[in-house]
């Protein structure tokens, strides 16, 4: 069994819009499902803490970060077309930014060899001078910015299979080939970004990789993708630190995609990251974005979580999954993704 950290603070759920599919329901969910299969009790608390304007303002604008609180001590409101705040959310936000870098300290101190992040707000979508698509702070953007200068490191790898492309990620590092950002999303869909061509810019051309997939991908698909493209990139890449933008609504019962992943493909997929292998594996911390069926969500992060500390906890769906085929256009993008990469990545 690996020391998996669980990330997570009651104050993530001060983050409370009225009517909202971002709900606090999804972590409190998550953690009875945890209590009641004992998983819980076999992960390390990590304890959050605040994450400072210095730190994000690595990321976001001090103009933003200075606005946000304002406007969530005034109680909030609706903040972009796709983003609310609710009078808890500045308090929460610090602290899912906060954790993740609590998390990196523990991991790159040794006392933890994985983490799982139980954050909310989320924080793929938002971008320098603002958040958008449900998300405040750019949580692994920060954390990633704040491995590379407080911790020194050089080669980090983010993996996003939100069913969203992660445009904020992808536009904080798009010139820098310190991070290399791998994302699988739905295409065309929200938010029209993550086009096969974008592969980065100035010394970080060929540090972006892109694999828009078709709707009804599944498992198989995702799995494939894995094998033949980012784990081989990653073998070359050597990164020092994954960092998951975890986001379950590419699950098929996801009301917010179209994706055909189920709960145990969720495992499946962490395992072709942790390698599978016994012992300590490369250090990763997922964190929470997506993922709104209450129902399945829970059980998909059970299969993370039990994939990360690598012990037998069973993750099922409540509802049978669709039969998983490759469709002769993933096999297609599949292809694409290779060819396009095989400038940066020869192997592909
Ligand atoms: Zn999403």
């Amino acid at each position: 069994m690996r020391r998996t950290g669980l990330v997570y603070h009651p104050d993530y759920l001060l983050h409370a819009p009225e009517n909202w599919p971002e709900c606090p329901q999804r972590l409190t969910r998550t953690l009875e499902l945890f209590d009641r299969v004992g998983i819980r009790g076999q992960m390390i608390h990590v304890q959050p803490r605040p994450a400072t304007t210095e730190e994000l303002a690595a990321v976001h604008t001090e103009d933003y970060i200075a606005f946000l609180e304002r406007y969530s001590a005034d109680g909030g409101g609706q903040m972009t077309i796709d983003t609310m705040v609710s009078a808890g959310s500045f308090t929460a936000a610090l602290l899912a930014a906060g954790g993740c870098l609590s998390a990196i300290d523990e991991l790159l101190a040794g006392r933890l060899d994985n983490a799982l992040a139980l954050v909310r707000p989320p924080g793929h979508h938002a971008e320098r001078p603002v958040g958008t698509g449900f998300c405040l702070f750019n949580n692994v953007a920060v954390a990633a910015r704040y491995a590379q200068r407080r911790h020194g490191l050089s080669r980090i790898l983010i993996v996003d299979w939100d069913v969203h492309h992660g445009n904020g990620t992808e536009r904080t590092f798009y010139d820098d080939p310190g991070v290399l950002f791998f994302s699988v999303h739905e295409s065309p869909a929200y938010p029209g970004t993550g086009w096969l061509s974008d592969v980065g810019a100035g010394d970080g051309e060929g540090y972006t990789v892109n694999a828009p997939f078709p709707a009804g991908a599944g498992d198989q698909a995702y799995l494939r993708l894995f094998d033949e493209v980012l784990l081989p990139v990653a073998d070359r890449y050597k990164p020092e630190l994954i960092l998951v933008s975890a986001g379950q609504d590419s699950h098929f019962a996801d009301y917010m995609g179209n994706m055909e992943l189920t709960s145990p493909g969720f495992g499946r997929l962490t395992g072709r990251l942790t390698r599978s292998e016994p012992g300590p594996g490369p250090k990763i911390l997922a964190v929470l974005e997506g993922g709104y069926n209450l129902d399945v969500l829970p059980s998909s992060l059970l299969a993370i979580a039990g994939a990360l500390i690598g012990g037998d906890y069973p993750s099922t769906d409540p509802v049978p999954a669709p039969v998983d085929v490759i469709s002769e256009t993933v096999r297609q993008r599949l292809a694409a993704v290779r060819t396009t990469q095989r400038p940066y990545w020869p192997f592909l």
